[in-house]
């Protein structure tokens, strides 16, 4: 019940402003539980098979595709980006998109995104049944110059005609911001123009702001000073980040943007990528790294560990390389001793 407030003189209203305020342990308990409550389920973007397999060499047929993408949802992952319609010219590895879109068995409560570079690439999206789209941008002048061969205005302009043809087709977008802790061309960046782009593609109609260190050169203090600047603009529950693992960084980063209240993080199954920027150097941070540490912290993810360390052992089978997990290789091996030491 409410009730109404004594009325209280100018000079005693200063006062109690300046008083401490006294809130009762009890309500204080209560206080940080409801907080701890509503914040303890962070959502799990998975990008191996998009951002992942465009960047391992190798062409993979469509039906391993399609089975790494319903075996991450079965294993209780919520997102996993599926493809990208993008020129298969420029990135023959995606050039399946189609099939694979339309293969896979799609599970209901589970989003399966596209990357859709332009209108073209949406067009596709469309014919295939895609209910999700993502357009990205860099946040540099010449990243984008280089990569999209357009200026940082004009690729704004062209997420933003995507951006919007895709809301009046009723579908949900996702934006990506590249090089927002360091770009390959230009060195560090301002974490003010990464605010002020993550704002514009926000107020474009984008459900989500996906930060994006691509070349893992960020820090916890980069990350921090990043997120203090982006915050101010949208909202923390709009904001992901994608951190990649280049300099051994990505875990340290995303525990820091935890503490700033961001509850969706992008990774990818065996840390699938490497990093175009540094051949041979590892690019996003493996999946089962990130479960793993917040299972660890008491975070919520409903992603099975067991299940996803097995998909991790098999696509990098499959790919014929280690997996790039730093928590699949330990649990593997603990697995293993396990099984050896019972057949003994
Ligand atoms: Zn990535």
């Amino acid at each position: 019940m409410l009730r109404a407030l004594p009325r209280i003189s100018p000079s005693k209203h200063i006062q109690a402003a300046l008083k401490p305020k006294f809130i009762p342990i009890s309500v204080q308990k209560k206080l940080l539980h409801t907080d701890h409550e509503e914040n303890k389920y962070v959502k799990i973007v998975e990008v191996g098979p998009r951002d992942g397999l465009q960047n391992e060499k190798q062409l993979i047929p469509v039906q391993t595709k399609v089975k790494l993408i319903e075996l991450l949802a079965q294993a209780g992952l919520p997102v996993v980006e599926t493809t990208s319609f993008v020129n298969p010219k420029w990135v023959p590895q995606m050039g399946d998109n189609h099939d694979v879109f339309t293969t896979i068995q799609k599970k209901a409560n589970v989003s399966y995104p596209v990357l859709t570079p332009n209108l073209q690439g949406l067009k596709g999206a469309l014919k295939a049944g895609a209910q999700e789209v993502a357009v990205f941008v860099a946040v540099t002048e010449s990243f984008n110059r280089k990569n999209t061969n357009c200026s940082t205005e004009e690729s704004l302009q062209r997420a933003g005609q995507v951006i919007k043809e895709a809301l009046d087709n009723g579908l949900q977008v996702r934006g990506y911001l590249s090089c927002v802790l360091g770009c390959p061309y230009e060195g560090p960046v301002e974490p003010e123009l990464v605010a002020t782009m993550a704002k514009k593609l926000y107020d474009a109609g984008c459900y989500e702001i996906s930060l994006g260190d691509t070349i893992g050169t960020g820090t916890p203090g980069s990350m921090n000073k990043l997120l203090t600047q982006v915050l101010k603009v949208v909202p923390a529950n709009r904001v992901a980040v994608h951190c990649h693992d280049t300099y051994g960084q990505a875990l340290a980063n995303i525990s820091k943007a935890l503490d700033h209240g961001v509850r969706v993080v992008d990774s990818s199954v065996s840390g699938l990528g490497g990093c175009p920027y540094a051949p041979g150097a590892k690019g996003n941070v493996a999946t089962e790294d990130v479960v793993y540490m917040l299972n660890g912290m008491g975070l919520e993810t409903n992603v099975d560990l067991d299940a996803l360390i097995d998909i991790g052992q098999w696509i990098s089978n499959e790919l014929g390389r280690d997996t790039g997990s730093r928590a699949g290789a330990a649990l593997l091996a603990a697995k293993r001793a396990k099984l050896l030491r019972a057949k003994l």
